[in-house]
C-alpha cells in the first residue's frame, strides 16, 4: 500500500494563516514586522529564495528590505550593515542569505546579528539556547520538520528516529530538537553520515527516518523500515530535457519506490520547503512580539 502524503505545501498554509492573525494584532498595536534579507553576489538561487521570501512577507503584511551588494562587499562593510539593521526599530528580522563570497567569514557574520532579530536561528546564543531546552528562535527547516510531524499527529515520544546528515543547519538540530524532553520531542535519536557504517542496517531502525544529505536516491526502499515516516529534506537537481527548464527538483529519497513501503512521506518539491519559510515568517513575527513584550 501507499504511504500517506505528508502535503509541506498544505500545513505550511495553516501556519501562515496563523502568522496572518498574529500580525494583524501586532499592527493594531501600531507594530509592523520587519524582515531584512542581505544579498551578497549574483548566485541566481540565493536571488530567488530571497524574492520569494519578501514575496511570501508582502502577502502576510510584514515589512521586507532586501539589500543587495555585489561580491566584491568586505567583511567590515557587510558587519556595519549588519549593526545598522540590528539598531534599526523597523526591522525584527535579519538574514544574511548563504552562500556568502569565499573573502568572507559566515560565522562572523552570524556572530554580529543580534540574537533577538536572528530569524534563521543560527547564531551560537540561539543553537545553545535550543539544546538546552528553552524557548528561542529555532532554525527553520529543523522547527519546519517538527511542525509537519505535529500537524500530521506524528508523536515521535518514544520512537526511534534516525536523521542522515550533520549539518548546522538540518542534522544537527533536528536531532537536537527531537530529543528535548517534552511535547514533540521524547524520540531515541540516531545521527548518521558519511562514515556511518551499515547504513541501510541503521536506517531499517528508524521509526522516523530524516534525510538530510544532499544527494539523490541515497534512501532506498531496502533501507525503509515498513510503515515508518520518511522525511525528505533532500533538494537536488537532476536533468531532465522533458522540462521548460532542463532539470527538476528531487529529494535524497528515492522516492517512487519508498512511498510502497513506508507508512508516511514528504514529497520533493511540496514538503519540507514550504515549511522553512513559513518558520522563517513566524520567528519574524516572534521577534517583533517580543521587542514589544519587552
Ligand atoms: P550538508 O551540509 O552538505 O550536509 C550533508 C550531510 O549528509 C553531511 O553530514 C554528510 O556527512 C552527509 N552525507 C553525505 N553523503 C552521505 C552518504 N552517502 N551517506 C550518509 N550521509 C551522507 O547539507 P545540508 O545543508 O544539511 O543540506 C542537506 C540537503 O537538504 C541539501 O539537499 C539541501 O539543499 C537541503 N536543504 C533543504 C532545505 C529546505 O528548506 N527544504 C533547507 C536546508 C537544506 P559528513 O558530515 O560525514 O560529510
Amino acid at each position: 500500500m501507499s504511504a500517506q502524503l505528508i502535503d509541506g505545501k498544505l500545513i505550511a498554509t495553516r501556519i501562515l494563516s496563523e502568522v496572518r492573525q498574529r500580525v494583524e494584532l501586532l499592527r493594531s498595536k501600531g507594530v509592523t514586522p520587519g524582515l531584512a534579507a542581505v544579498l551578497v553576489g549574483d548566485d541566481p538561487a540565493s536571488a530567488t529564495y530571497v524574492a520569494s521570501k519578501a514575496k511570501a512577507c508582502e502577502k502576510l503584511g510584514i515589512y521586507s528590505r532586501i539589500i543587495r551588494k555585489d561580491a566584491s562587499l568586505s567583511q567590515t562593510k557587510l558587519l556595519s550593515i549588519v549593526q545598522e539593521l540590528n539598531d534599526d526599530p523597523a526591522i525584527h528580522g535579519i538574514l544574511v542569505q548563504s552562500p556568502l563570497p569565499k573573502a568572507i567569514d559566515e560565522l562572523a557574520v552570524t556572530l554580529a546579528i543580534r540574537p533577538e532579530k536572528d530569524v534563521d536561528g543560527f547564531h551560537p546564543h540561539n543553537v545553545g539556547m535550543m539544546l538546552i531546552g528553552r524557548p528561542t528562535l529555532l532554525p527553520c527547516t529543523p522547527f519546519g520538520i517538527i511542525k509537519l510531524l505535529e500537524y500530521s499527529n506524528i508523536d515521535p515520544a518514544g520512537k526511534e528516529v534516525v536523521v542522515v546528515g550533520r549539518s548546522n543547519i538540518v542534522g544537527k538540530p533536528v536531532a537536537a530538537l527531537l530529543m528535548q524532553k517534552g511535547r514533540w520531542g521524547d524520540a531515541t535519536v540516531t545521527v548518521a553520515h558519511s562514515r556511518t557504517k551499515n547504513l541501510a542496517e541503521v536506517c531499517r531502525r528508524a521509526d522516523i527516518l530524516i534525510a538530510a544529505i544532499g544527494k539523490p536516491n541515497t534512501i532506498l526502499a531496502e533501507m525503509v523500515k515498513p510503515g515508518a515516516v520518511i522525511i525528505d529534506v533532500g533538494v537536488n537537481r537532476i536533468d531532465d530535457k522533458s522540462t521548460p527548464k532542463g532539470y527538476r527538483l528531487v529529494g535524497d529519497v528515492d522516492f517512487e519506490a519508498c512511498r510502497e513501503v513506508a507508512g508516511w512521506i514528504t514529497p520533493v518539491p511540496g514538503g519540507v520547503g514550504p515549511m522553512t519559510i513559513a518558520m522563517l515568517l513566524s520567528n519574524t513575527v516572534l521577534a517583533a512580539e517580543k521587542s514589544i513584550s519587552l
